[in-house]
């Protein structure tokens, strides 16, 4: 296969003078001239590192990376969009602004690797640095800009001191080179990344990787045992690309029934736009069932709020406009209010889709079913309450066990627009 701009085999930076991909065979470094503005310049070689080894056995391994997910929080990860570029990212998406979008993005990306440059390289600084890079080179490569998006990558890599950090680089760089086709650069790439990590971001990030590397073979078993077979076999952040890369192995074994659930299960969870799009830029084995998963499951859900707002409307919805009529007409004094909001508090997904703080809304609100007024019968009725937080607001459904004494939650759902996230089961 022939080598593409993500090829390992090569040097490729920006050019010191003009920022222009700069490619080079000098692996140790050596003088260069630009094929853009001319200039002769010295460039370093790639650093030679040992790979750094997790010496744990895998079981201690795992249940680190399984608290970490546990008490994961998405405002202090480190992999984020840095709010610095939004206002640039936003601008892509219209034509008219699309060229002034990706110049903002380069300029911000000028600036910080100068700053770092400049001997700034404080923690912060670094990781700002690495959160800009990421972005910014995704951006381009969306963009088709692939040379630009390698020379950010590895001008990242040549720059960062964290080894860390530079194993992030390096799984994008494994990303990129598999979507280019260049299995051999993503194999090579990968190679120099400490496959078992401690952190669980990246090590996410190191089993997307592989896993893309093994789709893109057909090393379909090999995909399942790197994602799992299900979700919550392993450790990975609620992220629609595992899901994605799930249901593509599934579907290459032949097991079309087991990828159908998998779509499923990524449909309840995120946005469809969102699963549209991953399967569209990730495509697989799993890509024709997509459309069909998706147009029956829209239909189930209509057709579940349909016999809801039918059950609603013939019997006891209570319109509730403050929390204290909320504790008499919605059971709240069971606890059951108290409960659905802590659980809905604490679970990632839906912290992270509605934004903190949490609080209830205004709208309608109750139990639904017979005997709505009777509901501190042990019923278990399910019991609808309108909620919002900083970003958005939506509505929770919930069944108890018991509604009166001890209560326990049997479901719990959050629905926004088209986006229904199980918070009872939060993953
Ligand atoms: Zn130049």
């Amino acid at each position: 296969m022939a080598d593409t701009v993500y090829s390992h085999r090569v040097r490729s930076v920006e050019c010191e003078n003009c920022r222009a991909p700069l490619t080079s065979n000098a692996l140790e470094g050596g003088q260069v001239t630009c094929s853009f503005c001319g200039a002769t310049l010295q460039i370093a070689g790639r650093r030679r590192e040992h790979r750094e080894e997790t010496r744990i056995g895998e079981a201690d391994r795992l249940a680190g990376l399984n608290a970490q997910l546990k008490a994961f929080n998405a405002k202090q990860a480190l992999l984020q969009d840095p709010e610095v570029l939004r206002p640039f990212r936003a601008m892509l998406a219209d034509p008219a602004t699309r060229a002034a979008g990706l110049e903002g993005l380069r300029q911000e990306w000028e600036k910080v690797r100068r700053a770092v440059g400049a001997g700034g390289a404080a923690t912060e600084g670094e990781t700002h640095l690495l959160r800009v890079a990421l972005v910014v080179a995704l951006t381009f490569r969306e963009a088709g800009d692939d040379a630009r998006a390698r020379a950010i990558l590895e001008t990242a890599l040549g720059v960062l001191s964290d080894g860390e950090h530079r194993d992030l680089v390096r799984c994008r760089l494994v990303q990129a080179a598999v979507r280019a086709g260049d299995l051999e650069a993503a194999e090579a790439w990968l190679a120099e990344v400490n496959g078992r990590p401690i952190k669980l971001e990246l090590d996410h990030e190191v089993r997307v990787a592989r896993a893309m590397l093994e789709l893109a073979r057909g090393e379909h078993r090999k995909v399942l045992e790197t994602v799992g077979r299900r979700r919550g076999d392993l450790p990975l952040l609620p992220r629609v690309r595992p899901h994605a890369l799930r249901a593509h192995a599934l579907a290459g074994l032949g097991d079309v029934e087991a990828a159908r659930q998998e779509i499923e299960v990524a449909l309840m969870s995120f946005l469809h736009a969102e699963v549209a799009e991953e399967w569209k830029l990730c495509p697989g084995p799993s890509t024709a069932l997509i459309g069909e998963v998706t147009t029956k499951y829209k239909r189930g859900v209509r057709l579940s709020l349909l016999v809801l707002g039918a059950i609603v409307g013939a019997s006891c919805f209570g319109q509730c406009l403050t929390p204290a009529c909320l504790s008499t007409v919605t059971c709240g004094d069971d606890g059951l209010y108290s409960l659905a909001m802590q659980r809905l508090r604490e679970c990632p997904a839906s912290r992270d889709a509605l934004g903190a703080p949490i609080v209830w809304a205004v709208g309608p609100s109750g139990c639904s079913g017979k005997g709505g007024v009777g509901c501190k019968d042990g019923c278990q009725l399910p019991w609808t309450m309108h909620v919002k937080g900083s970003k958005a607001r939506g509505r929770i459904r919930v069944r108890a066990s018991r509604w009166t004494g001890k209560v326990t939650l049997v479901t719990g759902d959050l629905y926004l627009g088209d986006r229904i996230i199980n918070f009872k089961d939060c993953p």
